[in-house]
């Protein structure tokens, strides 16, 4: 089988960041996989399963509610490797596009107080591993990074 694209960029090289993944377009609807990642994979620890959970609830309760960037979303969600997250968007789009929304959805975690929103039995599939504190503190690490982040943070190595 072939290695997809994911898999063909140098993770050892790669720096957290925000960068597009990939674009692909069918009938002329292009949609952008940005990858938000968190953590320089295979050099640093990564982020636990509350911590990935609580993130991909907060995240896309905020970036689907968001007026201007809400009707473009398409998915967003937690890489298995818990290095940082995905999120498809509608539009051929860059990095520069969505970094004052992903610093907002961050923002907002960070000042997130309360139930976690969908945390409840019904509407989740383990509704129990849940970590808003910790949660915090990783989001406020990545939202520092992306306020310092240079060109490399925002294009992939090559
Ligand atoms: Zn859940």
């Amino acid at each position: 089988m072939d290695k997809i694209a994911s898999f063909q960029m140098d993770h050892e090289k790669l720096l957290p960041g925000l960068y597009v993944s990939r674009k692909d377009t069918w009938n002329g609807v292009t949609i952008t996989t940005f990858d938000m990642r968190m953590k320089a994979p295979n050099r640093e620890p990564v982020m636990d399963m509350p911590v990935m959970h609580t993130l991909e609830h907060l995240a896309a309760t905020y970036m689907r509610n968001d007026p201007k960037f809400g009707p473009k979303m398409v998915y967003f969600g937690p890489m298995g490797c818990r290095t940082g997250c995905y999120f498809l968007m509608e539009g051929d789009l860059n990095p520069s596009d969505v970094l004052d929304l992903v610093i907002k959805t961050l923002d907002w975690i960070l000042a997130f107080e309360g139930e976690i929103p969908g945390a409840k039995p019904k509407e989740c599939g383990n509704y129990l591993e849940h970590n808003l504190n910790t949660t915090k503190y990783e989001a406020k690490k990545y939202v520092e990074l992306l306020r310092h982040a240079t060109e490399a943070n925002f294009s992939y190595p090559k």
